[in-house]
């Protein structure tokens, strides 16, 4: 699903067949889950092909490498120019694309002193398609923000999404939300939420979230479109009464909720804040450029 005989991918210094590589079974990230991950998307815009928001990724995934004391020496600069060079390797277009730090075998609770970058990029529709999601509330809270840099992607937090996920799907909805240590709405297993009141959006103040970086293009252009957006901590109870609801992700881009646990939202999709900035997020893609 996410390479064939023609996939080449960037390991380690050089342009390789995923079948090529070899991963160490004594490596740290396997055993414990530090390593550092990003997930980017590639458009091909009015302005030729475009990694979308490189530079936010690229400076996210230092930070999470900075933050779990690797050893890693990439600039962002140097990362975005092998993005590049990988698309038109796989003759890519619109393109997902993973970059992902692995550290050396290490048994000992400290970081690794070594670290591999690795960067796979495939075809990937949206990750929730085009239907409305069912949401259901997780018994799964979002880590304590003490317990890790929650606004990081390392790769063993992403345990707390696959158990929300998990549990969501087995009870019938298709995605979770979670809710944060101190019952406040946090987020969706791999996505921020927005939700509309009154004409207005509110979505989760930082803290015990993923500070998405669609998140932040969304504020902007609701800034920018005069659309009243305000970032607070709200609970599960002002959640249901809200008008819509809707995920923001890379991978999701914008995704309209239609309900959360029995709870419906009353506006049509059609009809949300969250329709309209799913239009102009593609419009701020296609005038998007390197
Ligand atoms: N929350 C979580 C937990 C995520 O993993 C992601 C995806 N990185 C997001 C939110 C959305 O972030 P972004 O818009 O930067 O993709």
């Amino acid at each position: 699903m996410y390479y064939n005989q023609k996939t080449i991918i960037y390991h380690n210094g050089k342009y390789v067949k995923p079948t090529e590589t070899k991963i160490d079974l004594y490596g740290q990230t396997l055993h414990y889950g530090n390593g550092v991950f990003e997930g980017i998307r590639a458009y091909n815009t009015t302005n030729g092909v475009t990694v979308f928001k490189a530079k936010e990724h690229y400076e996210r995934l230092l930070k999470g490498a900075k933050a779990m004391q690797l050893n890693f020496k990439y600039t962002v600069d140097e990362m975005i120019k092998i993005t590049y060079e990988l698309l038109a390797k796989n003759n890519f277009t619109d393109a997902y694309i993973r970059p992902l730090i692995t550290t050396g075998a290490s048994m000992a609770l400290l970081s690794s002193e070594e670290s591999t970058l690795t960067i796979q990029t495939w075809e990937w529709g949206r990750l929730h398609g085009n239907d409305l999601l069912s949401m259901g509330t997780s018994s799964f809270q979002r880590p304590n923000p003490k317990s890790c840099f929650v606004e990081t992607k390392v790769t063993g937090h992403y345990i707390n999404s696959i158990l929300a996920k998990n549990e969501a799907k087995k009870n019938g909805y298709n995605e979770a939300l979670l809710l944060d240590m101190n019952e406040n709405v946090a987020e969706a297993s791999g996505a921020n939420i927005f939700i509309e009141k009154d004409g207005k959006l509110y979505t989760t103040a930082k803290g015990h979230i993923m500070a998405g970086i669609t998140r932040n293009t969304i504020i902007d252009i609701c800034k920018r479109e005069g659309i009243s957006i305000e970032e607070k901590i709200f609970t599960l109870e002002e959640l249901k009464q809200a008008d819509s609801a809707f995920l923001t992700g890379t991978a999701a881009e914008v995704a309209g909720v239609k309900n959360i646990d029995t709870y419906q939202f009353p506006l049509t999709w059609k009809k949300t804040l969250g329709y309209k900035l799913s239009k102009l997020y593609k419009e701020e893609i296609a005038k998007s450029n390197k």
